[in-house]
């Protein structure tokens, strides 16, 4: 056998081997231990302030009836024509996996008759989306989605509130962002507006110029040409009627008093004539969320209106969430009328902003405690004092497993311990345990029955 064909043999036997290897499929992940933390942080966040604002969890099947989502969202959209994972289950039930959240939440809405409950109802609710997108940065094809709703309210107020949670979500964790807001009006004056738009299009060869599916979306959607990525089609629709000049007297004033709210709480907005939401289903105010580029701390305290200008620029940036009202929804499900506004948070997202402007993770958790020994004897003393502070509710952890101390130690760091207490044979005989900070690595030596008295003075002094 010549060398060539050997080499080649063995290339294939090694392709076999690593065919029968699984590996995940294109566009999912693995979350693993170090990217955890990121995860606790931003659902803890989303989870107190959802709970802050009186919003109630709640959970739905991550499949569904496809034609809940056609229904919903519209068939013409590219969640639903495109992206949604759609099959014939074994029962022949034409299913699919949940592409947002919205529509599941509405169904469940009305499936339980929570009209007959003092309004407004207000979910919150947290879990998988699943979309067949072409694998990007920050997108996955299944992806996480911090969601709130609010049933049965129709005043701006409400509006107002979700844009402040989604505001104050993003605030909290160190990332700049502003509001683009727009309104879509109701279904009277937007079908003004899609006229005079469709019209607009219609001259002068402008449609000739437009890509592919936008060609498409004019038939289909014409809305959706406001917000197409292409440079071309974002040339032309410059010159587009928009459509807050259209607005009815109901939809004007509605949208005056959400941008109220707004100045009024001091978030900083951008009125956007070109943002439409890609679903069929909003109404009235509409609005996402971007993360602010660049350091412009100083404009922390300044002038509104000048961070409004120097981001312009970047309003066509991808959106970290973003949603809206949508009046009509539950009534088009078969619920009754029922005013309705929310909005969703994309959690990987937000984590890979957190990493990539490298926000330091605030040890905002409680302090917890290490407990180390060396050897047998003092294991099995500190294994009866892990219990023990665990139920007097310290956070404690340990790495009973490991019998070196260094090794102990060093995982004690890893997991960023506050304090570490270390029983070793002398200590164990002396009736006394080495209580260490983790932070400036002094040691002290204090009475084992005075540990308790010990970690509350230092745990109280720091809190202070
Ligand atoms: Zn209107
Ligand atoms: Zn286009």
């Amino acid at each position: 056998m010549s060398r060539k064909s050997k080499e080649e043999k063995d290339k294939k036997a090694e392709k076999r081997g690593k065919e029968r290897r699984y590996s995940r499929l294109r566009g999912m992940r693995d979350i693993l231990f170090d990217e955890y933390k990121y995860w606790e942080l931003v659902t803890r966040k989303a989870r107190d302030l959802a709970v802050l604002y009186g919003f109630q969890p709640i959970e739905t099947p991550a499949l569904e009836k496809a034609d809940l989502y056609e229904r919903s969202s519209g068939k013409n959209t590219d969640v639903v024509s495109k992206e949604m994972y759609t099959f014939t289950d074994k029962s022949g039930d034409r299913v699919a996996l949940r592409p947002e959240a919205t529509p599941g939440l509405v169904r469940a809405y009305i499936e339980h008759g929570m009209f007959n409950l003092p309004q407004p109802v207000k979910f919150f609710w947290l879990g998988s989306l699943f979309r067949h997108e072409k694998p990007q940065s920050g997108r996955y094809r299944q992806h996480t989605q911090f969601d709130l709703e609010m049933f049965g309210e129709a005043s701006p107020v409400a509006d107002a509130q979700m844009i402040l949670i989604a505001y104050n979500f993003f605030k909290e964790l160190q990332i700049k962002v502003q509001i683009q807001i727009n309104s879509l009006g109701c279904k009277e004056c937007r079908a003004d507006y899609i006229n005079k738009l469709i019209e607009f299009y219609k001259e002068r060869g402008k449609r000739a110029k437009l890509c592919i599916d936008c060609k498409k979306r004019f038939a289909t959607n014409p809305l959706r040409l406001l917000d197409c990525k292409e440079e071309e089609c974002a040339k032309v629709r410059e010159e587009a009627p928009q459509i807050v000049d259209f607005l009815c007297n109901d939809c004007r004033d509605h949208l005056i008093k959400v941008l109220e709210y707004l100045d009024e709480l001091d978030i900083p907005y951008n009125l956007n004539p070109f943002l439409v939401r890609g679903l069929d289903y909003y109404n009235r105010t509409v609005f996402e969320v971007t993360a602010v580029e660049g350091d412009e701390e100083e404009s922390e305290d300044g002038a509104p209106e000048k961070k409004k200008e120097t981001e312009e620029k970047d309003k066509r940036q991808a959106s970290l969430g973003g949603g809206g009202r949508y009046d009509r929804l539950v009534e088009a499900m078969g619920g009754r009328p029922t005013p309705a506004c929310g909005f969703g948070i994309g959690i990987e997202r937000v984590i890979l902003k957190i990493k990539e402007k490298n926000i330091p993770l605030k040890k905002d958790q409680e302090d917890f405690i290490f407990l180390a020994q060396l050897g047998e004897q003092a294991k099995r003393k500190m294994f009866i004092l892990f219990e023990e502070m665990r139920k007097a509710g310290y956070r404690v952890r340990q790495a009973f497993t490991k019998d070196s101390l260094k090794v102990q130690l060093e995982e004690a760091n890893r997991l960023g311990a506050k304090y570490s207490l270390i029983l070793g044979q002398k200590e164990l005989i002396d009736g006394t345990i080495i209580i260490r900070d983790m932070e400036s690595g002094t040691q002290e030596m204090i009475d084992y029955k005075k540990i308790g008295a010990e970690l509350n003075r230092r745990l109280e002094s720091k809190d202070e």
